[in-house]
């Protein structure tokens, strides 16, 4: 009998790198058939010698700039020809304004290379890495980890194709996008919704506020009551409650930890093996596990969708998510122009991630180009079981990694080595250099208090 089974896992992994490697060659095909058109363009007379348009006067605008919409603006931007007309205009609240004084910064970033060209003189944006949360709830001295520096990643783009708006989007009609602070109005001809979901609007899960420095400090405060309790209690079962609940007992085996989820099994919404594995390592800790119909749960995915809620009332999904097309366009008919993607979307993806979300990113902005070249949407966002792959931490230096397609399993015992799991490598992956922020850099040079 064991042979069906290694045989279906082998099978499994075969499956896994088909899959991968067609949506490899799917990105390059992709990148040449960007290429060629780039050189095209330069080739083409009317590059040169026709009168452009009136610059970028049209709007492209993705709301919200976390692993959805910062992919599918890089993604557009950087494919837009140097004379587009239109803009990718970005809208994220997360950020620190800075006060840079007399002297004049720009010659600095200028000379840095990756900021120059944003405008972003006075403030400082930042992505706020979800994924380590949870350690850095518990363990110190990571915590500036968790905010990389938009910047670089869309510095690919040609000159102007990008404004970003650090602001929050309060209203949306049906052509134009209005903002918190400033009030003002942007008008757009396609819209990306990107605004995600979270089980709450605070750590460990996300960070809970927009500035930088007020980040860290909540990490700090975070780190610093659970070192000062006797006994924690961490309520909900999922990867942040378990992740947490592991580091707090590897760190303090002396604490009573006690982790409570309402359904029967803690992971309930992965793979039983992972399932397993999961309370082997909290048991094996000495986390005390409370699960089943006697605890009330009180931290589902709340989908931020309020925004298409006021435009589309019909467009909510009982469960708060946007309804959408495979094509990832809003499913009323009347709002062809509204694309949604990331975990604010129904898109029917069992354990939405990082991973669908960006490659739902990718349908959208191809989608757009399409439409940009008076075509058709045509590129459909189908959930890929691959993309459900998920590494979950069980302590300070375990993790396991899970990958499943609903009736086979896999699982990889390993041991971790770095605190900060893998803050560098989203460093990297953002363009930024780990973990090497220009503004701080700046901040010194300028003696900054
Ligand atoms: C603790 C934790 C650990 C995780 N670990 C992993 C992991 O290891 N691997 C993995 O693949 N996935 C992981 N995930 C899941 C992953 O983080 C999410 O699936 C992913 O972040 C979804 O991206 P998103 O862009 O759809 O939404 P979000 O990341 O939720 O981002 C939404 C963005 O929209 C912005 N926004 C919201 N409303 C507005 C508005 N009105 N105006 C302007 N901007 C707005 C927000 O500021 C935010 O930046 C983890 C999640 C959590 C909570």
């Amino acid at each position: 009998m064991a042979f069906p089974k290694t045989l279906k896992k082998a099978l499994l992994v075969a499956r896994a790198f088909g899959i991968v490697a067609s949506f490899i060659s799917g990105l390059l095909t992709r990148s040449v058939s960007l290429r060629l058109k780039r050189v095209s363009h330069h080739l083409s007379p009317s590059s040169s010698s026709s009168p452009k348009p009136d610059p970028r006067s049209r709007n492209i605008v993705v709301i919200g700039a976390s692993m959805a919409g910062h992919h599918a603006a890089h993604t557009i931007a950087t494919s837009l020809p140097p004379d587009s007309p239109y803009r990718v205009v970005v809208v994220e609240p997360h950020g620190t304004y800075r006060n840079i004084p007399s002297q004049d910064p720009e010659p600095w970033f200028r000379k840095q290379g990756p900021l120059s060209g944003f405008g972003m003189l006075t403030h400082a944006e930042y992505f706020q890495f979800t994924w380590v949360l949870p350690r850095f709830s518990v363990v110190g001295g990571h915590e500036h980890k968790a905010f990389i520096p938009y910047g670089p990643y869309l510095s690919g783009a040609p000159d102007g194709a990008v404004r970003w708006v650090r602001d929050r989007v309060v209203r949306v009609t049906r052509d134009s996008v209005q903002l918190n602070s400033s009030g003002e109005e942007i008008a757009y001809a396609y819209l990306v919704v990107a605004t995600g979901a979270g089980a709450t609007d605070a750590l460990p899960s996300r960070v809970g506020v927009d500035g930088r420095a007020e980040g860290i400090e909540a990490l700090r405060q975070m780190q610093g009551r659970i070192r000062d309790a006797r006994n924690l209690v961490v309520m909900g079962g999922g990867a942040a409650g378990v992740e947490l609940a592991a580091d707090a007992k590897a760190k303090y085996p002396e604490k009573t930890v006690t982790l409570v989820h309402s359904r029967d099994r803690v992971m309930h919404r992965f793979g039983r093996e992972l399932q397993d594995a999961a309370m082997e390592g909290l048991l094996g800790l000495g986390v005390e596990v409370v699960t089943g119909d006697r605890v009330v749960n009180c931290a589902g995915q709340r989908p931020n969708s309020q925004l298409i809620a006021e435009l589309s009332p019909e467009s909510i999904a009982r469960t708060g998510h946007v309804l959408v097309k495979s094509t990832l366009q809003i499913q009323d008919e009347s709002l062809p122009n509204i694309y949604v993607c990331g975990d604010v979307a129904e898109t029917q993806t069992a354990n939405p991630n990082s991973r669908s979300a960006m490659h739902q990113a990718m349908v959208v902005a191809d989608n757009i180009l399409l439409a940009l070249e008076g075509r058709d949407p045509t590129y459909q966002y189908k959930p890929l079981w691959v993309e459900g792959l998920i590494k979950l931490t069980l302590g300070l230096d375990k993790s396991v990694t899970h990958l499943g397609d609903g009736s086979t399993e896999l699982l990889f015992r390993t041991k971790e080595k770095d605190l900060a799991l893998m803050s560098a490598q989203a460093w990297k992956q953002l363009g930024a250099r780990p973990f090497e922020d220009d503004y701080d850099t700046l901040h010194k040079m300028l003696a900054v208090p």
